[in-house]
């Protein structure tokens, strides 16, 4: 795993990673990232946040956000980088996705309350702390409880895939997703493409998709990426003719897996998204 002067995807407290965004770009500064993009699930808070606070630091933030979506029934992340936080399209969307998610998060407490748990509703909304909510916010309330062990065994019998609690809502279409970035004078990226639980085939029929819908770039360096990985996923950069990024997709520092500017390379003969934001 390298350590990299930029990093293309974080998340702080504004959406489900433990740092505030101050605390953050700091760690980030210290650990020698001179070209940051926050990330945040479905909201730009962090970022507004910071630039309110008139925030200073010795690296370059440049907007983002990490907007979940669908193809058919496939949830896929588009990582939205360059955007003009002010574009009314996306400012509206992200609205639209307060409520999908709080919503979502009433269905996932019911859901959970039937399957003989406590209503978390109250915790898991605490635990966001003003954040938008997810399902790691139930994973840390269920923890808290003492219900599981880790974040990792809460998604395993009770959050993740084909769990009680994993409540499926109406999310944006990939499609909608690239336009609106684009609108937004923003580049999509297709973020940890391996990370889907999809085999190989379906991988590539999700780029080809992706790409005809006007996507522009492929997450190829991110935590967990094989070298086998990374071989496929370039294939399909060039083919597609797309650009390759890079992220740490850090949300803790306890999740030893994950720090700030550091993840697999992405491979020096593909076109970086760094040529085109930097
Ligand atoms: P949501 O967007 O609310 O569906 O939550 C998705 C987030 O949950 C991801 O961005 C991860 O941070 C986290 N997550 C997903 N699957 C797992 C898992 N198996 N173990 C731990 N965290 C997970
Ligand atoms: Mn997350
Ligand atoms: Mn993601
Ligand atoms: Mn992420």
């Amino acid at each position: 795993m390298l350590a990299h002067s930029y990093d293309f995807h974080t998340h702080s407290t504004a959406s489900d990673g433990t740092l505030a965004p101050e605390v953050l770009i700091e760690k980030a500064c210290a650990a020698g990232v001179k070209l940051l993009a926050l990330t945040d699930h479905d909201t730009m808070k962090g970022y507004q946040a910071l630039v309110k606070s008139g925030y200073s630091a010795d690296l370059k933030l440049i907007t983002g956000v990490e907007l979940t979506c669908k193809l058919g029934k496939q949830v896929v992340h588009i990582v939205g980088l360059n955007i003009d936080a002010d574009n009314e399209r996306l400012t509206s969307h992200l609205q639209m996705l307060d409520q999908l998610r709080m919503d979502r998060a009433k269905a996932i407490a019911l859901r959970l309350q039937k399957a003989g748990l406590p209503d978390l509703l109250e915790a898991a909304i605490d635990c966001a702390a003003g954040g938008q909510i997810g399902r790691p916010h139930f994973a840390r309330a269920l923890l808290d409880l003492k219900l599981v062990s880790d974040q990792q065994q809460a998604f395993k019998k009770y959050l993740g895939a084909g769990k009680k609690g994993d409540v499926k809502v109406e999310w944006p279409e990939l499609a909608s997703i690239i336009d609106i970035i684009k609108d937004a004078g923003g580049l999509s990226i297709l973020a940890h493409p391996t990370k889907y639980n999809l085999t190989m085939n379906k991988i590539r029929y999700l780029v080809a998709h992706y790409s005809e819908l006007g996507g522009d770039a492929l997450e190829v360096g991110y935590p967990a990426v094989t070298p086998d990985h990374q071989k496929a996923l370039s294939v399909l950069v060039e083919k597609h003719q797309l650009l390759a990024s890079g992220g740490s997709d850090f949300h803790n520092p306890a999740y030893h897996w994950t720090s700030l500017g550091c993840f697999p390379g992405v491979p020096g003969h593909l076109p970086h998204v760094l040529d085109v934001v930097n």
